[in-house]
C-alpha cells in the first residue's frame, strides 16, 4: 500500500494512484482520518472502462463453475472479515458497529448467493408454431457495466450491483461514493484475489465528475445507479439518448401508518427503529409516521420517551445506538430542513439539534405536521428526521402515505388482517412491511420501488439477472 494514497483504484488489474486525492474523513471524529483515496481523472475512468471492454471476450465466456469460484471466494472472505472491514465501515460512514458489521455479513452472502445464481442462467425451450422447428432463448452478458453507488450502504450496494454483474459474465467499472472509498477499495482488494481475469472488474474513485465521464463514456452497455433522485434523472437523459441499458434506486418519503388497533410497543419499535436507526440514512427510512386519530395520543407520548432515551454517540463506542451524520453537508441539511418544518408551522416535538462533540452528531427529530402537502412531508431530508401526522382512519391514513412523488417502501402496523390486507394492494411502493420497520430486508429477494423511487429491473434476488443479462432467441429448423 501506498504511504501517500491508501485507496487506491484498481484498474486492469493494477492498483493505480491519482495526482488529485481526497481525505476520508470520519465522521464520528473528523480530525481522524480513515485514509487517503485517489481521485480519477478522466483518463484514468476511459483507462478502466477499457480495460473492462478488453476483458469482457473472456470472462463472459466464462464457465458458471468459474464465476461460482469467484464469487464464493469474495463471500467467504468477506464474511471472515466482517468484524474488521465492519470497523473501518463504522468509521468512515458513521453507522454503528453493529449495524456496519450486519452489512458487511450481507455483503458476503450477496456474493454467496449469486455464487448459486451463476449456476442457474439458463433459458426456454419453447414450442414453435412451425413444423420441424425449435426456438430456444439464452441470456447473455449486456457488456461492459458501470457501477454507481452511493455512501450509506458502502459495501452492500456495491457488492448487490458487482455480484450479479460478475455473476452473468459482464465487465465492471465501480464508481463508489467519495465519502466512502474505503469499502469500495477493500471490497476490490478482495475482487483482486478471487481467480477473476484482469480488467474484469475496475475501481475508480471520484465524485460526479468520474461519475459523469463513467456513464457518457462510449464503451458503457449499462450502467446502474444508486443515489438521489435528482442525480439519477441526469444519468437517465443521457443513458436514454445514448441507448444505453440503465437502473436506477432513488430516494423516499416512506410512510410508517399506524392504526387504532396496532400493538403500541411494535408500532413504537417500528417508528424508532424505521425513522432514527442507521441514523435515519436510509433510502427506506420511515420519514414520515401516519397515525390514526383513536391512538394519536397514546402513541405520540410512547415514541417522544423512546426518542429521547436514544443515545447518540461514536459509531464504535459499544452504548451509542445512533451514529453521527455523514458529514457536514447533510448535518446542516438536517438542520436546514428542522429550520423549514417550524417555519411552516411544525411543532418540533424533540430533538433536530446538533449535539456536543466533534462529530456530527445530531438529536433524532420529531416533528407533528398533519399537513400532507407541508415540505417535510413531501421532501426526502436523509437524515434522522420524522414527522407525525394525524389522520382520521385508515382510508385518509392510505391516502396520505401515497401523497408523495415517491414509493420505494412503506410500513403498516395493525391487527387487523382487513387493513393490513387493503394496504398492502393499494400502497404504491415497492416493498410493504407489516407489523415491521420499513427498513430491514432481506439479501436474498427483489429490492426497489415505483415513482420517482426506482427505474428499470429489480435489483437484488432472482430478478437482478434482468438487468445483467439480454435474451437471444434462437431457431434451429
Ligand atoms: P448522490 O446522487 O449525490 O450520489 C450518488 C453517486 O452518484 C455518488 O457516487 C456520486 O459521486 C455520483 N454522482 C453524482 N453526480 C453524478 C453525475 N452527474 N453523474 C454520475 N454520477 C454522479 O447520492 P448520495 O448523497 O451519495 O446518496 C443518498 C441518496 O441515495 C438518497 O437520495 C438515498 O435515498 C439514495 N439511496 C437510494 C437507495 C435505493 O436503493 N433506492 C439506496 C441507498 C441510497
Amino acid at each position: 500500500m501506498s504511504a501517500q494514497q491508501d485507496f487506491r483504484q484498481f484498474i486492469q488489474g493494477e492498483w493505480v494512484e491519482s495526482p488529485k486525492t481526497r481525505a476520508n474523513i470520519n465522521p464520528s471524529d473528523p480530525t481522524e482520518i480513515v485514509g487517503v483515496a485517489a481521485e480519477a481523472s478522466i483518463e484514468q475512468v476511459d483507462q478502466a472502462v477499457l480495460a473492462a471492454q478488453a476483458a469482457l471476450p473472456s470472462w463472459s465466456r466464462s464457465t458458471p463453475q468459474q464465476r461460482f469460484d469467484v464469487l464464493d471466494f469474495i463471500g467467504t472472505e468477506i464474511l471472515a472479515r466482517k468484524q474488521e472491514l465492519g470497523t473501518l465501515l463504522a468509521r468512515e460512514e458513521g453507522k454503528i458497529l453493529p449495524e456496519a458489521i450486519g452489512e458487511v455479513a450481507r455483503a458476503a452472502y450477496i456474493f454467496k448467493f449469486f455464487a448459486g445464481e451463476a449456476l442457474r442462467i439458463g433459458g426456454q425451450a419453447i414450442a414453435s408454431v412451425r413444423p420441424n422447428m425449435e426456438v430456444i432463448t439464452s441470456r447473455e452478458a449486456v457488456g461492459v457495466v458501470g457501477l454507481i453507488t452511493p455512501w450509506n450502504f458502502p459495501i452492500a450496494i456495491p457488492a448487490w450491483k458487482a455480484a450479479p454483474a460478475l455473476a452473468c459474465g459482464n465487465t465492471v467499472v465501480l464508481k463508489p461514493s467519495e465519502l466512502t472509498p474505503g469499502c469500495a477499495w477493500a471490497l476490490a482488494e478482495i475482487i483482486s484475489r478471487s481467480g477473476l481475469p484482469k480488467g474484469a472488474f475496475n475501481l475508480v474513485m471520484g465524485d460526479g465528475v468520474a461519475g459523469k465521464a463513467l456513464v457518457e463514456h462510449p464503451a458503457i452497455n449499462a450502467i446502474s445507479f444508486t443515489g438521489s433522485t435528482g442525480t439519477g434523472k441526469l444519468i437517465a437523459q443521457h443513458c436514454a439518448l445514448t441507448m444505453k441499458k440503465y437502473q436506477l434506486e432513488m430516494g423516499g418519503k416512506n410512510p410508517l401508518v399506524i392504526l387504532d388497533d396496532a400493538d403500541l410497543n411494535i408500532a413504537v419499535e417500528c417508528a424508532v427503529n424505521g425513522a432514527f436507526f442507521s441514523t435515519g440514512q436510509r433510502c427506506t427510512a420511515s420519514s414520515r409516521t401516519i397515525i390514526t386519530a383513536g391512538i394519536y395520543d397514546a402513541f405520540k407520548s410512547a415514541i417522544l420517551e423512546r426518542t429521547r432515551g436514544l443515545k447518540v454517540g461514536a459509531a464504535i463506542e459499544a452504548s451509542s445506538q445512533i451514529g453521527p451524520v455523514v458529514d457536514q453537508r447533510q448535518l446542516d441539511k438536517n438542520l436546514g430542513y428542522i429550520a423549514i418544518g417550524v417555519a411552516e408551522g411544525g411543532n418540533l416535538l424533540v430533538g433536530g439539534e446538533r449535539l456536543p462533540g466533534t462529530g456530527y452528531f445530531f438529536s433524532p427529530a420529531l416533528i407533528e405536521n398533519h399537513n400532507p402537502n407541508a415540505r417535510l412531508n413531501q421532501e426526502e431530508v436523509f437524515g434522522p428526521v420524522s414527522t407525525l401526522v394525524k389522520a382520521q382512519n385508515f382510508e385518509e391514513a392510505l391516502q396520505i402515505a401515497n401523497a408523495t412523488p415517491y414509493g420505494l417502501s412503506a410500513g403498516i402496523c395493525t391487527t387487523s388482517l382487513k387493513y393490513a390486507t387493503q394496504f398492502r394492494r393499494d400502497m404504491q411502493a415497492g416493498m410493504i412491511m407489516v407489523n415491521a420497520p420499513t427498513a430491514g430486508v432481506d439479501y436474498h429477494v427483489p429490492f426497489g420501488g415505483s415513482k420517482a423511487s426506482s427505474y428499470g429491473p429489480r435489483e437484488q434476488g432472482g430478478m437482478a439477472m434482468e438487468f445483467y443479462t439480454r435474451v437471444k432467441t434462437h431457431y434451429l429448423a
